[in-house]
């Protein structure tokens, strides 16, 4: 199978195996592991902030995240876009009793700092207490600018809000932008990072943050059940993860590039170019149904997910002749469609 639906299907490299079997553990919950504590330390240092704690999942890093900046009765600022609005369950309103405030996003990913600036609340009793702006980068496969980035910290500063970024790939960000991960993350007051994406981790996500927002989260973390007991297990697939997994994200750049100049070719198919700025392709499908193509693509061994846009993600597990087969099949489905 090859498989272009996300870029968390990737499985374990043998090295990492070989250091899962080989970690040494501990009992995490009591603090004792150190294969853990030595992710921790590292990643902290490594993106540039007092503390990090791994969490189960990129979910589990936003809603400690939030829930550490935010207490019942406040709200954060998200975009309409955001993941951590549309696709956690609402887990921060749920478990949080903390209000989002979605705010439709400009087409670069960014939100309108004027229209972030009218969302905020008085300080009035009728309304939630707005405590925080949450960004993403990279969101639907975009990156945020640094200068943006910049103005967002100003903004937040201006009107005492914290400023939180689901990084979940945010080392695609950094690639793209050809800068240092800490040029992005220093404007954060807390970023979350998945190790289980393109970084190639089985499981797990950090939180980065101050030592105080850091310990607000791993009591929240235990109260939502995330306190894993020989959890070095996990981290030290997380720290080669961490090390070596942003080295190689230009080549699934490099990939998706390919693949999003083979899909424009295919007169079908819908595609602006432009939209492809690290590992994420999205296509319309301007006759037919997406549904067909993906279940015609099955059959084939190629695995995509078929939504409106349909999307391809690139990965460490997919490489450079798969794009040439996916391209292939697509063709060979278009071409018979047209025979019949
Ligand atoms: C995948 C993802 C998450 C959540 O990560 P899980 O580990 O799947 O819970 C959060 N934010 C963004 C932008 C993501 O892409």
């Amino acid at each position: 199978m090859i498989d272009f639906r996300s870029d968390t299907v990737t499985k374990p490299t043998p090295e990492m195996r070989e250091a899962m079997a080989r970690a040494e553990v501990g009992d995490d919950v009591y603090g004792d592991d150190p294969t853990v504590n030595s992710l921790e330390a590292y990643a902290a240092d490594r993106l540039g902030f007092e503390a990090a704690l791994l969490t189960a999942s990129g979910t589990q890093a936003n809603l400690l995240a939030i829930m550490s900046h935010c207490g019942r009765g406040d709200e954060y600022l998200c975009g309409q876009a955001a993941h951590n609005y549309r696709y956690e369950g609402g887990g921060a309103a749920v478990l949080g009793s903390v209000q989002p405030q979605p705010i439709e996003n400009e087409p670069d990913g960014s939100i309108n700092l004027d229209k972030a600036r009218a969302a905020i609340k008085a300080d009035d009793f009728h309304f939630a207490m707005t405590r925080l702006l949450s960004l993403e980068n990279t969101i639907g496969g975009k990156v945020l600018s640094l200068d943006y980035q910049r103005q967002a910290r100003a903004f937040c500063d201006e009107h005492g809000l914290q400023l939180h970024l689901d990084g979940a790939r945010v080392f695609n960000a950094a690639v793209a932008c050809h800068c240092d991960i800490t040029e992005i993350t220093r404007h954060y007051h807390s970023v979350s990072v998945c190790l289980s994406k393109g970084l190639g981790a089985p499981v797990g996500s950090l939180l980065l943050g101050s030592e105080d927002v850091i310990q607000r989260a791993r009591r929240l973390r235990k109260m939502v059940g995330g306190g894993m007991r020989q959890a070095g297990i996990l981290a030290a697939a997380g720290k080669i993860a961490l090390g070596q997994g942003p080295r190689r994200l230009q080549e699934d750049h490099d990939n998706a590039q390919s693949l999003t100049a083979g899909l424009a070719e295919i007169r079908q198919l819908e595609v602006d170019p432009a939209s492809t700025q690290t590992n994420i392709v999205y296509a319309r499908c301007r006759v037919g149904q997406a549904t067909d193509l993906r279940d015609h693509l099955a059959e084939q061994g190629i695995l995509i997910t078929a939504g409106n846009p349909l999307r391809f993600v690139t990965h460490r597990d997919v490489n450079r002749q798969d794009v040439d087969r996916l391209l292939t099949a697509i063709r060979q489905f278009y071409q018979a469609k047209q025979a019949s």
